[in-house]
């Protein structure tokens, strides 16, 4: 029996891709290795969207090359592999294979030329792919990650994915409509739909607000959740399906990268700071308690100090629960790269850190004003530290409580009893009750 061990970075598409790469394999034989000793075949799901994110890559090859032996394999898959295609192959003599994310339908024959010796880059794009007849190998677990789009059809300009995944193509609705019903049978209540633009998506027939009312339909399903959504693409019905289907979570990450109208533009995000705020309100209205995340870039070129303080401003203006914050990463090939002003390092990581601090200081107010409340929580792992396990609310809070590890897949009413500033523990509401 051959094995395969593989490490995922990156975006949940990219976790959700793993799973897909074990499922091919696993038709051809593999078992999954837990760690890169003896393993036949190494693989490195990789993120192309911020060039550190690069650079570990490469520095995680050189330590992976020294579980090589004679005939196992180590190959790039991913944006990175899709990005820079035949010059991994030059960069690190050590990688036998390099596959962008249209090309792993041909895995188990593209490691049977790399086990001939033969180092190939796959990185042809294939707008037809959806994968559609390869299940996914996937942890087992009451959640999982469901790919209902890949690819993505805009422009924002720091942004390298249109490059690495291709254009935007949905799947059919029936089609993931029965894969999730079967999920629903392996144990899996809870479901993350995933696309570029996840709520732009539209399989010819039906839009987004169709998938999510479909999707709520299927018994089992309690929790819908989806990433990530472009502000635009909240259409009136969409906000409707979600106000209206009772499965879907009220949570929403919805990414602005910016609150300044200048920066928006050279972006080409297309909306205003006015537009956004705008889709905010119409999902507060339709969902009153629906929580938002977000993510913002800081130091985006031409980024002027006004400018800045206008991304400042919105964090507190919009009310963000919580936001991913970046240093601007420029990337080759985006017409970012091109644009005038860069901002220097120091300026950009010392914006960077203002608005850290903003945004934690904010979350850390929101989160105390909850401490009390009680919330359905879905009982997901063991906490990575201390014996309590990992539960998550449908507004997205992160919880420790104290129930056995048999209880995982559970839903428990939990009172949060504190809160560090970002997680909260909890106490379970009535523990002789699992929650049906
Ligand atoms: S919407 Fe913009 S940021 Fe998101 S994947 Fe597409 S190009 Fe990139």
């Amino acid at each position: 029996m051959k094995s395969i061990y593989i490490e995922t970075y990156g975006c949940q598409m990219n976790v959700a891709d793993s799973e897909l790469m074990l499922g091919v394999l696993a038709r051809d034989g593999y078992v999954r290795a837990a760690t890169p000793d003896d393993a036949d075949v190494m693989l490195v799901n990789t993120c192309a969207v911020r060039e550190n994110a690069e650079q570990r890559v490469i520095g995680r090859m050189g330590e992976l090359q020294r579980h090589k032996r004679a005939g196992s394999i180590l190959g790039v898959v991913g944006c990175m592999a899709q990005r820079l295609g035949p010059i991994l192959l030059e960069r690190v003599p050590a990688v036998d294979l390099v596959v962008g994310p249209d090309g792993y339908r041909n895995l188990p024959e593209l490691l049977a030329h790399a086990r001939a010796g033969e180092r190939r880059a796959e990185v042809e794009y294939r707008s037809w792919e959806h994968y559609e007849d390869i299940p996914q190998l996937r942890e087992p677990g009451p959640t999982a990650f469901v790919t209902v789009q890949r690819g993505c059809d805009y422009r924002c300009t720091f942004c390298i994915v249109p490059t690495t995944r291709g254009p935007e193509r949905s799947r059919q609705l029936h089609d993931v409509v029965g894969e999730i019903a079967a999920l629903v049978h392996t144990g899996i209540s809870e479901v993350t739909l995933l696309g570029q633009t996840v709520n732009s998506y539209h399989d010819g027939s039906h839009g987004f607000g169709d998938l999510l009312r479909a999707v709520g339909a299927v018994d089992g399903v309690r929790r819908i959740r989806f990433t990530s959504p472009y502000p635009t693409d909240f259409t009136p019905e969409v906000i409707e399906a979600m106000a209206t289907t009772p499965a879907v979570c009220e949570h929403v990450h919805l990414p602005v990268q910016s609150g300044s109208n200048s920066v928006l533009k050279r972006m080409l995000r297309r909306y205003t700071r006015e537009r956004y705020l705008e889709v905010l309100e119409q999902l507060r209205t339709a969902m009153p308690s629906i929580t938002v995340s977000t993510d913002i870039i800081a130091g985006f070129p031409g980024e002027t100090e006004a400018e800045f303080a206008e991304t400042v401003s919105l964090v507190t203006d919009a009310a963000f629960d919580d936001a991913y914050t970046f240093k601007y990463s420029v990337r080759e090939g985006t017409p970012a790269e091109r644009l005038k002003g860069h901002v220097a390092d120091d300026v950009a990581s010392e914006r960077l850190a203002r608005l850290i601090a903003v945004v934690r200081a904010q979350t850390r107010r929101h989160n105390m004003r909850r401490v009390g409340e009680v919330h359905e929580a879905l009982i997901e792992r063991p906490a990575k530290r201390g014996d309590l396990m990992l539960a998550r609310t449908r507004q997205n809070y992160l919880v420790l409580v104290d129930v056995p590890a048999s209880a995982v897949g559970e839903y428990r009413m939990v009172r949060f009893t504190g809160t560090t500033g970002s997680t909260f523990t909890g106490s379970i509401e009535h523990p002789a009750l699992a929650v049906l």
